[in-house]
Parts: structure tokens; C-alpha cells; sequence
């Protein structure tokens, strides 16, 4: 896009210098002048009542024609696909189907694993990018094999998650290959008629759902946080194709992975736990986390928390769930003492069962509960306690 201005028509009225945000309009010689800075919000031209101010959108940057296949980036550790691609294969495959087009994995790595599983849950196609350079995780490289790949074989749309490595790999790709890229996705829609990516994701600090398309550039490329959408059951009678691709990178990799810690704070993670039993700011103090933590044990589950609670320092922030934690979606998932705040929801709210404890009737989380328990927690968590004991 780019701003432009018809000095013949411009009288200089000034009316666009007033109606800059950004302070980048001037008069030069009674005419308007755009300094370094304008990021084409439009604002003067709606002011300019001579309409001497245009703002020209890139025409030549229509949709490649060719562009078609849905792709999942089915990123690996130490071997073991991450669970977060067969999520998005569920999802890839019904854009894929409502689309009439093919659904493929991508897979970057020198192992031999995986791609059997991509194929059952879902993938016409396994791609598999391989090369010594791979050795120790670079993930510039990655980035730079995917690249190649999308321009060899133009898919529409390529999904990842936005794990760590999802989100160091994927933006670089996005800004490669000049396209755009809505990261954390909470939803994934077709539009049919104009047969584009409909990208769902919470802005304004969760408080609205925004929809954001990509109508110039191909792919159209989207993060997907773990555990938004669901896997689906594997079907070992699918076959697919494999096609190897063997990359040589004529450069090094910048980056070097020098040590690796597993975080060791959790005995179970949130985001592979069944069972989550979770506490808010309404716990009270750090001391008081032992219980939920009991019960959780107790049930074979996962400790989680809402973010005043990492905001007090009582847990790591690996166990915070929600719009800046993580997203998790439990068999069962517990709140305790936690009000349901829209942040905190859009990391939970597609658990299959949601109890809450709550002793404020019109807490939000009740809106969202299988189960309410208005009472208080201290009395009603022991009681819980005692009966699974005896069990
Ligand atoms: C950009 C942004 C991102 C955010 N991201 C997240 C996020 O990822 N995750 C998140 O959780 N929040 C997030 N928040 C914060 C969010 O807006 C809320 O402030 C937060 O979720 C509230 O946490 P809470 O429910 O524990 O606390 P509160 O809202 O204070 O609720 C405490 C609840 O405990 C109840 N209670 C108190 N005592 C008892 C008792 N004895 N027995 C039973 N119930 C009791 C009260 O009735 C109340 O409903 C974010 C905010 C912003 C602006």
C-alpha cells in the first residue's frame, strides 16, 4: 500500500495536518507532505474533504492462482511429533474438505517417525524435509527449508502451532515469503465465496474476537495455540503419499541450542493432564495452594491457576492458564476461587466438564460450569478431599 497525494487538487487546507495521530503530515509550499512514519491508517484522507489524498492498495499482489493444498507444519521433538499437529489436522482437514483440496504435513527432521501417524490422522500427503544441516534444532533453518518448500509447492494455507518453536519458526517464514500471519488462533473458518482463511483470535486484551483475513498474499498462514482444537480418531485405513525432499543450506545456522532443562516444576502438565484442578486470586496466599494441589494429586491431575496468582509470585507461570498462560482442555477442569474473567476463559472453556467453586453467585465462571458450587472453597475442597481419601 502506499499514500498519495494530488498536489494539483490539494489546497492546503491543513485539515489532514490536524487529523494525523501520528504527527507525520506537514504543509511544504502550502501543500500537504507526508514524512517518514505514516503507516497508511487513513486518517488524513478521511479528513481531506477535496479527496486530493489517496491511499493505493498493492493491486499487483492478487492471490497466486495456483495456490492450493492445506499444510500443517508437524513440528518434532527429539524425535516424537508434537501432539499440537494432530490437533490441527483434525482442523486442516475439514478447511481441506470444504475447500475440495489436499491436506498435507510437513515434516522437519531427520527422523523416520511420525509420518505413518500424520497419514491415519488425517494427511493426504507427508512432506518430509531432511538434511544434515539439521543436526541441534536450528531453527533458522527450519525456517528456510519451509520457505523453499512453500514456494516449490504454493499451498493456500499453512497452520502451526504456537508452541516455542512454532513461534520462532513460522513468523520468520511469514516475513520470507511476504505474506501475513495471525498468531493464536482461537478459530478456523472457510469463506467460501471468496475462498479465504477466516482467522478468529482475541484482541483488545480478550475483550472482543477479531476476524482477520489475508485476501492478497499466499499462503495464508495461522498459529493455533496446544489444545484449541481437538484431534481426531485415527483411521489406520488411510493411505498416503510420502515425498522427500532433501535440503542443503548454503549457509550455517545463526543460532545454537547450548543446553536444554526440562521444567521440572510439574509432575504432570497442564496441557497433557485429563484432570485440572485450578485456583484463583480467591486461595488467598501461597500456603493455601497445598489443598488444591492435594485434591489434584488425588485425582491424578494437574495443578493450574489464574493469573493474579503468578502476578503474586504463589506459582510458576507454567501452571497459569488462559489468554496469556496456556490453553488447556481437560476431561474435567476444577476452579477454585476463580471469577472467570474473559482472559481467563479462553484458555479453559472448552474443557468436556468445568466445576466451579465460587462463593460470589454471579461469578462469570458459572455461565461457562457443567457444575456450580456457590460456597466457600476452604469449606468445600477438604470435604472433597476426605471423600476421595476414603475411596
Ligand atoms: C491482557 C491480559 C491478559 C490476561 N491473561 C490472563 C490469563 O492468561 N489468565 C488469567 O487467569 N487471567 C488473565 N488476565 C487477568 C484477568 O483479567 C483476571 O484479572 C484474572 O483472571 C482474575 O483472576 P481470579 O479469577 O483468580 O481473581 P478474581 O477476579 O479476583 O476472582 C477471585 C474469585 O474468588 C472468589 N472467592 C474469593 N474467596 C473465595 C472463597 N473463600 N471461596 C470461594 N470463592 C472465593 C471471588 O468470589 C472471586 O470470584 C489477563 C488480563 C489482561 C488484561
Amino acid at each position: 500500500m502506499s499514500i498519495r497525494i494530488d498536489k494539483e487538487i490539494c489546497t492546503g487546507c491543513s485539515s489532514c495536518v490536524s487529523a494525523c495521530p501520528f504527527g507525520v503530515m506537514e504543509l511544504v509550499d502550502d501543500k500537504a507532505h507526508v514524512k517518514e512514519g505514516c503507516n497508511l491508517c487513513g486518517a488524513c484522507r478521511d479528513a481531506c474533504a477535496f479527496e486530493a489524498i489517496t491511499i493505493e492498495s498493492a493491486a499487483a499482489a492478487q492471490p497466486v492462482p495456483e495456490a492450493h493444498g492445506v499444510w500443517v507444519f508437524a513440528e518434532q521433538f527429539n524425535g516424537k511429533i508434537r501432539p499440537v499437529a494432530g490437533e490441527l489436522l483434525g482442523k486442516g482437514r475439514e478447511l481441506a474438505d470444504q475447500l475440495k483440496t489436499e491436506l498435507c504435513a510437513v515434516i522437519i527432521g531427520n527422523q523416520e517417525t511420525g509420518i505413518v501417524e500424520m497419514v491415519t490422522l488425517g494427511a493426504d500427503k507427508v512432506y518430509r524435509i531432511q538434511s544434515p544441516a539439521f543436526e541441534g534444532n536450528p531453527e533458522d533453518l527450519y525456517s528456510q527449508a519451509l520457505v523453499e518448500a512453500i514456494k516449490k509447492y504454493q499451498p493456500e494455507i499453512v497452520l502451526a502451532g504456537a508452541t516455542a518453536l512454532g513461534r520462532s519458526v513460522i513468523p520468520r517464514v511469514a516475513a520470507a515469503l511476504r505474506t501475513g500471519l495471525t498468531a493464536d488462533c482461537t478459530g478456523l473458518e472457510i469463506d467460501l465465496k471468496e475462498k479465504q482463511l477466516l482467522q478468529t483470535r482475541p484482541t483488545f486484551g480478550g475483550n472482543i474476537m477479531a476476524t482477520i483475513i489475508c485476501p492478497s498474499q499466499r499462503p495464508q498462514m495461522a498459529t493455533v495455540r496446544p489444545r484449541v482444537f481437538k484431534k481426531r480418531a485415527p483411521d489406520f485405513a488411510r493411505r498416503g503419499e510420502v515425498i522427500t525432499i532433501d535440503f542443503k543450506s548454503d549457509a550455517a545456522s545463526k543460532t545454537k541450542v547450548v543446553n536444554f532443562t526440562a521444567d521440572l516444576t510439574e509432575t504432570i502438565k497442564i496441557e497433557d493432564a485429563d484432570v485440572i484442578v485450578a485456583g484463583g486470586r480467591g486461595v488467598g496466599k501461597p500456603e493455601n495452594f497445598k489443598m488444591i494441589a492435594e485434591l489434584a494429586r488425588l485425582m491424578n491431575g494437574a495443578l493450574g491457576c489464574s493469573r493474579p496468582v503468578i502476578d503474586e509470585g504463589w506459582l510458576p507461570y507454567s501452571h497459569q492458564v488462559g489468554q496469556t498462560g496456556k490453553t488447556v482442555c481437560p476431561k474435567l477442569y476444577i476452579a477454585c476461587g476463580i471469577s472467570g474473567a474473559v482472559q481467563h476463559l479462553a484458555g479453559m472453556q472448552t474443557s468436556d466438564m468445568i466445576v466451579a467453586i465460587n462463593d460470589d453467585p454471579n461469578a462469570p465462571i458459572f455461565q461457562v460450569a457443567t457444575y456450580g458450587i456457590v460456597g466457600d472453597l476452604f469449606k468445600i475442597v477438604p470435604v472433597m478431599i476426605e471423600k476421595l481419601k476414603k475411596q
